[in-house]
């Protein structure tokens, strides 16, 4: 059988703003750099085919950029209709150079996100496998763990309350935020959670990014008692040079990535040894294609990976890297979606739907704030 090549007929960008249950806390709040987060803007690309083939790919942001993710995909979306869906390389490299005077990371790239991987999710559809296969999977599930519980916004109670209830849903791994302005709370509050999940039980930590270097390393060597899977973003993100010496001194893994905007701003997390664990999140670096080039980079290094936030995408992304991942649970999307990923014995498992696996609910259509079109419907 041979290939007939098939073009891109209609495209739809749309951005839609997701509210949030209540108003979210991390250690940036409380640092007074930000204020609590109370929703979260999406980015949605829509492709369709002359022969019938659809893809669905989303970029979001937090707080600000929306508006600019949506803005800079509409001016560069136009340049892929005609063109054939499974040339993604190709499309990329055009539509990294239709707004190559507003750089190659960042908004601009992370408009881009949203097309490249509703790029990828037609491709997988068309050919019928889940997009974990495509890539090449090395497992059907991924190790899981839960960020949205943990808040610094909920009470000790609240926050082994949410851990009981994660656990028994299937999944593994408690992660809870520290970076509270009094050091000796955070440790009373992760002291409570160890001994609330007992010693076999994964549980993680995220500063995000609140600490100095002294804070760092005084209360990193505190927490060693607590057999942590992992410190994450202990220090400003862009401290590849901090993080390299602080991982260089603890036992405990040092995990980080999730707020850099490229492949480049990673390559120096890698050169410098500066994490165990890389944290990189394919629609701020830009989408599944600039994920797999820092995924081999990583892999290449030696580091784990423990991709950031968008379950939905990353679950397939982590199932593909050759090293034994984890793949972060937040409930805070699922009404974007008709679908829901399964957790079992501390597992998310590869959804064998083709493609991502995920529609566009009603939901979402309703909380669509603005849309456009390009080619024939
Ligand atoms: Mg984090």
């Amino acid at each position: 059988m041979s290939y007939t090549p098939d073009k891109i007929r209609h495209l739809t960008l749309s951005t839609a703003r997701l509210p949030l249950a209540t108003p979210i806390s991390d250690a940036k709040v409380f640092t007074g750099r930000q204020k609590p987060m109370t929703e979260v803007v999406f980015l949605f690309a829509e492709i369709t085919t002359e022969q019938g083939h659809t893809g669905l790919g989303f970029s979001y942001s937090k707080r600000a950029g929306g508006p600019a993710q949506y803005a800079h995909a509409r001016e560069v979306a136009a340049t892929l209709i005609g063109a054939d869906p499974n040339d993604i390389g190709k499309l990329y490299t055009q539509l990294l150079w239709a707004g190559a005077s507003v750089g190659r990371s960042g908004v601009a790239t992370q408009a881009i996100a949203a097309l490249d991987i509703a790029l990828y999710d037609l491709k997988a559809k068309r050919a019928g496998l889940p997009l974990a296969k495509l890539l090449g999977a090395h497992r059907d599930s991924v190790r899981t763990y839960n960020t949205s519980g943990g808040f610094l916004h909920a009470s000790i109670d609240e926050i082994t309350e949410n851990a009981s209830r994660t656990l028994a849903a299937g999944i593994g791994g408690i992660k809870i935020k520290v970076g509270l302005p009094d050091c000796s709370e955070d440790l009373r509050r992760v002291a409570a959670v160890r001994e609330h999940l007992g010693a076999s039980v994964p549980l993680m930590v995220d500063a995000n990014q609140q600490w100095d270097r002294a804070t760092a390393l005084r209360m990193g060597r505190h927490l060693e008692e607590f057999d942590l899977t992992w410190i994450e973003e202990p220090l400003d993100a862009y401290d590849a040079a901090g993080h390299a010496a602080l991982a260089a001194a603890l036992d405990t893994p040092i995990a980080t990535g999730e707020m850099l905007a490229s492949v480049a701003e990673h390559e120096r997390l890698i050169a410098e040894r500066a994490c165990d664990i890389i944290q990189p999140d394919a629609p701020r670096v830009g989408g599944i294609t600039q994920f797999l080039r820092l995924a081999t980079l990583a892999d290449q290094a030696g580091l784990d990976l423990a991709p950031h936030f968008a379950m939905e995408i990353h679950l397939h992304l982590a199932a593909a890297y050759p090293r034994e991942p984890w793949v972060e649970h937040f409930d805070w999307l699922d009404p974007l979606f008709n679908e829901r990923l399964e957790t079992r014995d501390g597992r998310m498992l590869v959804p064998e739907r083709p493609g991502l696996g995920v529609t566009l609910s009603a939901q979402a259509r309703a909380w669509t704030t603005d849309s456009v079109d390009f080619g024939t419907a």
